[in-house]
């Protein structure tokens, strides 16, 4: 089932390895498994989305992780995103402001493993300040501007990546390296589709 996953792209062989080990089925809706290595993106509760593998992907091998890394991601939604991150670094911090999907996500990765996810609900645009500063930081929900809170978590070194954009037709992937506490380098990649990052 997992060969339709569309990974032909991916070049680092952690994040393939980690694409081929995480078991999608396990974080759509039942009545959504027969379609869970289809790559595209699919509903889960609460009107959010499990995001398209290729896109999972790809925005992982952006990241350029290392395996004693520690990442946050902000928007939990079904844990599968938290999970390929897990499966390369040493720990995963992700928020999720929806408590009845952050429960949900926490449990599920706690039943397939992943000891090395801390889930926590609430707010992601201020960031999980106590366990900063980050490696690495991936936001799946997209705004018209990376909140301050999250660079100011961002390592020397770190990398972030983040939909940017208002609108829904209007996206593209933002990745962002601290050259230097100071000097931070921007790029612009792939357009995508993700749904509202909501402050507050
Ligand atoms: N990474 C997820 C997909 C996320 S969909 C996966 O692998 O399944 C985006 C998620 O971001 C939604 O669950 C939404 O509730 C959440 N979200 C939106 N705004 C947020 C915020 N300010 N803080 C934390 N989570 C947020």
């Amino acid at each position: 089932m997992k060969s339709r996953l569309r990974l032909e792209e991916v070049s680092d062989p952690a994040v393939l390895r980690a694409m081929q080990t995480v078991p999608r089925e396990e974080f759509v809706p039942g009545h959504l498994r027969g379609a869970a290595y289809d790559d595209c993106a699919l509903p889960i509760a609460c009107g959010q989305t499990i995001s398209q593998p290729a896109v999972v992907a790809y925005m992982t091998e952006q990241l350029c992780l290392a395996p004693g890394d520690r990442v946050l991601e902000v928007g939990t939604g079904s844990g599968y995103q938290a999970a390929v991150l897990a499966e390369i670094v040493r720990d995963v911090y992700s928020i999720e402001r929806i408590p009845e999907l952050a429960r949900a996500a926490a449990a599920r990765l706690a039943r397939l493993g992943y000891a090395n996810v801390h889930v926590r609900e609430g707010d992601g645009t201020q960031g999980w300040p106590e366990a900063a500063p980050y490696d690495a930081i991936m936001v799946t929900a997209a705004a018209d501007d990376i909140p301050p809170a999250l660079i100011a978590q961002l390592d020397v070194s770190g990398r972030l990546i983040m939909p940017v954009g208002g609108s829904y037709e209007a996206q593209v992937l933002l990745l962002l390296e601290r050259k230097t506490p100071e000097e931070i380098s921007s790029r612009r990649l792939w357009a995508v589709r993700f749904v509202p990052l909501i402050s507050g």
